[in-house]
């Protein structure tokens, strides 16, 4: 990409995905020739936009093992995660008011979830090992007869860790509870079948997989047992009245043709991607002091979050201004207060900031890694050599026992 005149390399996959150009393709028409609503029921335009959203939610269905009726549209991942949470917990008080979550979900869950605390819910956050995992013993602890809702994030979008979804469903299913999983993260390259894995509800995105930005999914179980919802805005009366207003067909034309070109695609780009990834961090590996944030293997294929000791992440980043990439542990770019998910994996106070996301996609190069890997090892080996407290090291100085000076 060539946005500011200089070729920039684009290694924040994380943050939004390219639009795949089968899927702008495939968008096209109904901005220009197929502009009706879908919910004109009585001429041609209406109909053209309503079988494009047939076809939308069948193949959003089909990556995830669902039937295209179980499958609503929304704005985006956000939408589709405070859907899940603030409906549940809704349609549900009188059943109960306490919720299981993780300490390291996405804020489309966790801040939800936060609010509804401060409306009167009780509320689990299970703690995550090093890796980034929850224990399936302590869910089974956790969860409580007025229990209604278990939210896990699948993928982690800062460091990659997937959770056992699989077990998670099973818990819940012997509990009776519903399970969402917010699965943003990883459907271009995992496998999730919402049968196999148990899963009630599922947040998908499009930006994240190759789609358009402004168009989300939620998976709602219609059968065994039937989930209700109950809606956040009021209106015209789609998507079984769980989310009102007129349908984006473009947007969701695009998030069909995404879905299915990860359902395609995904296992041999798992297996690109992977390739990729690790030959990024087997470079990085040759300095010393490089720690990887999120689970050795058990984490997406994208997903290289790494610690460099001794090297604010900030500064690094600026020795390295052609690579996009994202402080691996800054919460949003804008603060850079250490992310929850850092904090959660118990990422000590010296390492938090020396971290960088990597994040690999369908369209990263070998050559686009190769010249990642030189810059920041370049920029990393700069800054060490600038750096006493990296000398002290190096001389053998037991960084523990020195006395900080604070004026
Ligand atoms: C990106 C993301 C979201 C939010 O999706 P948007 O479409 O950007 O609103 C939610 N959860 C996870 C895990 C994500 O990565």
């Amino acid at each position: 990409m060539t946005g500011t005149g200089q070729q920039l390399y684009y290694f924040d996959n994380y943050a939004s995905t390219r639009t795949d150009p089968r899927v702008v393709e495939a968008m096209l028409p109904y901005f220009s020739e197929r502009y009706g609503n879908s919910n004109s029921r009585s001429h041609g335009f209406g109909w053209a936009a309503e079988e494009a959203i047939d076809l939308g939610r069948e193949r959003v269905a089909n990556l995830i093992g669902a039937k295209a009726a179980e499958v609503l549209f929304t704005s985006g991942g956000t939408e589709s995660c405070n859907l899940a949470v603030f409906g549940v917990a809704r349609m549900y008080a009188e059943k109960g008011k306490h919720i299981v979550t993780t300490a390291v979900e996405h804020r489309a869950v966790m801040d939800p979830i936060r609010a509804l605390e401060r409306e009167g819910w009780e509320v689990t956050y299970l703690p995550v090992d090093q890796t980034g995992l929850i224990d399936i013993d302590a869910l089974k602890g956790a969860i409580r007869d007025d229990t209604t809702l278990v939210s896990v994030i699948f993928g982690n979008n800062e460091i990659g860790t997937i959770q056992d979804s699989a077990a998670i469903g099973a818990v819940c299913k012997e509990k009776g509870v519903i399970f969402h999983l917010d699965a943003c993260m990883g459907l271009d390259t995992e496998v999730i079948d919402v049968d196999a894995h148990g899963v009630d509800l599922l947040s998908m995105s499009g930006h994240k997989i190759y789609g358009p930005k402004g168009i989300g999914a939620l998976y709602v179980r219609r059968r065994r047992p039937r989930v209700r919802l109950q809606p956040m805005m009021l209106g015209g009366g789609q998507e079984r009245g769980m989310r009102h207003g007129t349908l984006n067909t473009p947007g969701i034309a695009g998030m069909g043709m995404a879905a299915e070109l990860c359902r395609l695609e995904r296992d041999a780009d798992k297996v690109r991607m992977t390739a990729l990834r690790d030959r990024m961090y087997k470079a990085f590996m040759e300095l010393d002091e490089v720690y990887l944030n999120g689970h050795p293997t058990q984490r997406l294929p994208g997903a290289l979050n790494v610690s460099f000791n001794f090297i604010e992440g900030e500064s690094l980043m600026m020795g390295m201004p052609d690579i996009a990439v994202s402080s691996g542990s800054a919460c949003t770019s804008a603060t850079l207060e250490p992310s929850h998910v850092m904090r959660a994996l118990g990422v000590g106070e010296d390492l938090v900031h020396t971290s960088i996301r990597f994040s690999l996609g369908r369209f990263t190069t070998a050559a686009e890694v190769d010249h990642a890997i030189e810059q920041c090892m370049g920029s990393a080996n700069k800054l060490r050599d600038m750096s006493p407290l990296w000398e002290m090291f190096k001389e053998g100085v037991d960084m523990s026992t020195i006395e900080w000076k604070h004026d």
